[in-house]
C-alpha cells in the first residue's frame, strides 16, 4: 500500500495444517486495515464460538455484516478460496466502510462491532459478542466542597489511551487514563447540593473488565496543519495484571490477568499508512501477517512495535489481550 520500505519480500511460511498457524489475506484495494482486523477476529476463538452458535434466519438479508464475518472466518480456516474475505469486504463497502479508502483500524473495529449488534437476527448472541469486549466504567464528578458525587455509567469497546509526552509503558497510559482532573474556574460544574458552581474532581472508575481487553494507543495527534503520528516508545507486556496497576479506589476485579494475543500495527505516517498484524496463534507461536505474507516470529519481533525509532515507524496501534482466568495454562 504505497509504503516505500514495505516492498521487501517477507519469507512466507504459510502452513496448510488445519487450525495451526495463520493464513494471509490478499490486499484487495487498500484492504490492509480490514485484513489486519480480520486476523485479530480469526484469533479471537471466543468470537468465533459465538458466531458458530448463531443460526442465521432465512430472512437474513444481503449485506449482513455478522453473516459475512462468520463466513469469512470459516473460509479462512479451510484453504479452498483464494480470497476468503472478498464478500466481507464488499459487505462492509455496502455498509459505508468504503473500499479504496484508508481507514482507522480502531474506527472500523467499532463499526464492525456496532453492525453486529444492529444486524444480527439473534440479539442475545449479538449482545454476548458486544459483552466480550465491553469495558464498563463510571464517569464520576465529585464536588470538592460537599463531597457529593455524581456518576454516569459508560462503556468502551477499546480503551482509548492517550500517550504521555515521554517514553512510557502501557501501565503508565492506563494510570494516566484513570487520573482525576480538577475542574475549577470557568470549567466548574454546578453542584445540585451546594446549589452553585463549585470546584470538582472528575475521572473514570472501572466497573468491570471483559474477556477480551482491547487497547487503542492514540498515536495520532491533531495539529493546526495536519495530523501527526507520535513515535514515542510505549512498551507493553505479554501478560498483564490490571489489579496491580489500577489505583486502590477501584473495586476488586474478578478477572484482572490477561495475555496478549494480537497486535495491530500501523506502519508509516498519519497521512500515509499501512496496517499489519502480529498474532499469537493456537499453536502458541507468534506470527507476523502483512496482507498475504505470513511468517513465524519471536516475541522479540513483536516488541519491535513499541515505537521510539523515527525512521522505522512500525508501531503497535491496537493491543488485544484475553483473560487468563478461563485459560488452562
Ligand atoms: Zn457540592
Amino acid at each position: 500500500m504505497g509504503m516505500a520500505w514495505s516492498s521487501a519480500p517477507i519469507p512466507c511460511t504459510y502452513t496448510k495444517t488445519f487450525g495451526v498457524g495463520v493464513r494471509g489475506l490478499e490486499n484487495c484495494g487498500l484492504s490492509c486495515c480490514i485484513n489486519a482486523l480480520l486476523q485479530s477476529f480469526a484469533a479471537t476463538t471466543e468470537l468465533q464460538e459465538l458466531l458458530n452458535r448463531w443460526q442465521p434466519s432465512e430472512e437474513s438479508h444481503d449485506h449482513n455484516v455478522p453473516l459475512e464475518l462468520k463466513r469469512a472466518l470459516e473460509a479462512m480456516k479451510d484453504n479452498k478460496q483464494d480470497r476468503p474475505h472478498q464478500d466481507f469486504l464488499e459487505c462492509l463497502h455496502y455498509n459505508k466502510v468504503c473500499r479504496l479508502m484508508q481507514h482507522d483500524a480502531d474506527e472500523v473495529f467499532h463499526t464492525i462491532l456496532n453492525l453486529i449488534q444492529k444486524q444480527m437476527s439473534d440479539q442475545q448472541t449479538a449482545t454476548a459478542i458486544t459483552n466480550l469486549y465491553k469495558i464498563e466504567v463510571e464517569g464520576c464528578c465529585r464536588c470538592s466542597e460537599c463531597k457529593n458525587e455524581h456518576c454516569v455509567p459508560n462503556f468502551f469497546l477499546s480503551f482509548p489511551l492517550h500517550l504521555p509526552e515521554r517514553t512510557s509503558t502501557l501501565e503508565d497510559c492506563m494510570k494516566m487514563f484513570f487520573e482525576c482532573q480538577k475542574l475549577e474556574g470557568s470549567e466548574a460544574f454546578y453542584c445540585g447540593r451546594c446549589e452553585k458552581k463549585t470546584p470538582s474532581v472528575q475521572g473514570y472508575r472501572l466497573v468491570s473488565l471483559p474477556s477480551i481487553l482491547c487497547f487503542n494507543l492514540k498515536r495520532v495527534r491533531k495539529t493546526s496543519s495536519y495530523p501527526k503520528k507520535l513515535n514515542l516508545k510505549v512498551s507493553f507486556p505479554e501478560t498483564i495484571n490490571l489489579s496491580e496497576i489500577l489505583p486502590e479506589e477501584h473495586p476488586q476485579l474478578s478477572q484482572s490477568r490477561y495475555r496478549l494475543y494480537a497486535v495491530i500495527v500501523h506502519v508509516g505516517t498519519a497521512m500515509c499508512g499501512h496496517y499489519t498484524a502480529y498474532i499469537y496463534s493456537t499453536d502458541r507461536q507468534w506470527y507476523y501477517i502483512d496482507d498475504s505474507h505470513t511468517s513465524r516470529v519471536s516475541w522479540e519481533a513483536v516488541q519491535e512495535t513499541y515505537g521510539g525509532r523515527e525512521l522505522f515507524s512500525h508501531t503497535a496501534y491496537m493491543l488485544l489481550y484475553r483473560t487468563l482466568n478461563t485459560e488452562a495454562a
